[in-house]
């Protein structure tokens, strides 16, 4: 059976077969791109040789790219542990042409790729196009010889690929396996298309015309091609399995898991080991990445998938610090692929095992205090604002927690009620700065922002560029 590590060099010697550069992962902090927040496709670390603003050194080139999808406007964060398919860190293998091959060859390309070399029935694959390429339906029926039927064209931006409100943009065609009728969802397009049954395993962007103004769209002179493909879910459809988690490479963090931290005995629980050996995989190269856990933009995003991690470690029974100690096996397992988070690992246990000792204490508090505040609530029900405030402040719960602990019981989080009690401790915070004489009124304005992290969430809409989209 092919593994992860197997699957990911057989993708990046297919492509330098053909003649594409093998360029390595950039790191997920994007270099030179503050409007990111992190990398979250492959096509990221190529921005300015799509756009034109640099030449690309190599006509065509392939990678395999680690991806953050925990905030801005591709956040999978709360697909985690709730879907088959979806991460938090991922691996996207892409396949990339600046200015050099087109449409005809990328479907072909991708099309060898999969059912001669990958070897997949023809009969469980399926294909979307945008609604108004003609082309690429033609060419899906010349190369790859589908029935119409399997050929479904999409009207929405799913289908249309953008970098922003300017710039390259194209239309894309997705590719889909069917794991069979027995999953739930309907194929794309469809009204439950959002199961797990057809899943996507690639992404096609057609890079064809150049938005120059809103309205203002011109053929670009040498149109690209940026694909994202991703390794989880064909190392799924490879190696016969359904989920993503249960990938050779998932088994053993998960196994891991269930040695270290805890085994799930119900239904509540059942999710946990997965989203600890996603969250794992994220934290970790956050960490080895230079991202470290703080109250603000990345580094909050972080402690958020930390501390989401600690609460599973929790349900499963966790008293101590547990996460820190799977570093090795992960490092194991993909440290090859990725030498960074070997020359990190001793920062990653740290820093998780630190964060871990930081949080333990009042973690099991506040879900004390949550438990006596919802017990009584069923289905439907809203926790107050006030509640999920002090959980928040006192307990330092970030709200996303909150409302994940939440999610299965069915209840919600009054977020106006929220943010007021946020608005009011601010208030209170200033009244009491403006009466207390201080005169050195920079290091009373350093420890108030100090005390409110929360400030930060406005920071995650100010994506614009991002990668491969839907
Ligand atoms: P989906 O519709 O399933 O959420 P997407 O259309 O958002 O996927 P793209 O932006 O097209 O995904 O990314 C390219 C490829 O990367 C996808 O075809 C998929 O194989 C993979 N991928 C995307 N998001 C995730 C994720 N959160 N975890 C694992 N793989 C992912
Ligand atoms: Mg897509
Ligand atoms: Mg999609
Ligand atoms: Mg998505």
């Amino acid at each position: 059976m092919a593994s992860v590590n197997d699957i990911r060099a057989q993708f990046l010697k297919y492509f330098a077969d053909q003649g594409h550069e093998p360029v390595a992962s950039s790191p997920l902090v994007p270099r030179n791109d503050p409007t990111l927040m992190f990398t979250n496709a492959g096509m990221v670390q190529f921005k300015d040789y799509f756009t034109g603003k640099s030449a690309s050194p190599w006509p065509r080139a392939a990678t395999a790219q680690k991806c953050v999808r925990a905030g801005g406007k591709h956040n999978d964060l709360d697909n985690v542990g709730y879907t088959a398919r979806h991460h938090t860190f991922f691996e996207m293998l892409g396949n990339f042409s600046f200015g050099d091959y087109f449409k005809e060859r990328a479907i072909e390309l991708a099309w060898n790729l999969i059912t001669r070399e990958f070897a997949l029935p023809k009969d469980k694959l399926l294909v979307t196009v945008y609604a108004d390429d003609d082309e690429a339906f033609g060419l899906w029926r010349k190369i790859a010889g589908l029935p119409e039927s399997k050929i479904i064209r999409i009207a929405t931006s799913d289908n249309f690929w953008q970098m922003g409100d300017t710039g390259p943009c194209g239309p894309c065609s997705e590719i889909f396996y069917d794991h069979g009728d027995h999953i739930p969802g309907g194929p794309p397009g469809s009204p439950d298309e959002d199961g797990d049954r057809f899943i996507e395993i690639w992404n096609l962007v057609f890079m064809q015309f150049e938005q120059r103004a809103p309205g203002d769209r011109v053929p670009l002179p040498r149109p690209s091609i940026d694909t994202g493909m991703g390794l989880e879910r064909v190392a799924a459809v490879l190696q016969g399995v359904h989920d993503n988690y249960d990938i050779d490479l998932f088994r053993t963090l998960i196994a891991a898991v269930e040695e270290t931290v805890g085994r799930s005995h119900n239904a509540q629980t059942a999710a946990s080991p997965r989203v600890i050996a996603d969250h794992l995989r994220a934290s970790s190269f956050l960490i080895a990445d230079g991202v470290l856990p703080s109250n603000e933009g990345r580094g909050y995003v972080l402690r958020r998938i930390m501390r989401r991690a600690m609460r599973h470690a929790h349900l499963l029974g966790a008293q101590e610090p547990s996460i820190y100690k799977l570093v090795p096996t992960l490092v194991r397992e993909m440290g090859q692929a990725y030498p960074e988070l070997r020359r990190a690992e001793a920062l990653i246990s740290e820093t998780m095992k630190l964060e871990e000792g930081r949080f333990i204490r009042t973690l099991s508090r506040g879900l004390s205090l949550l438990e006596d505040a919802t017990g009584t609530l069923g289905d439907g029900a809203i926790l107050d604002g006030e509640t999920a405030f002090k959980l928040y402040d006192t307990y330092g719960f970030p709200l996303d927690l909150t409302q994940d602990a939440l999610k299965s019981r069915g209840i919600g989080v009054d977020l106006a009620g929220f943010s007021d009690a946020m608005e009011r401790q601010r208030a209170e915070a200033r009244a009491s700065w403006a009466g207390s004489g201080e005169s050195a009124t920079e290091t009373v304005w350093l420890t108030l922002r100090d005390r409110l992290p929360a400030t930060e969430f406005l920071g995650y809409d100010t994506e614009t560029a991002e990668g491969v989209v839907q």
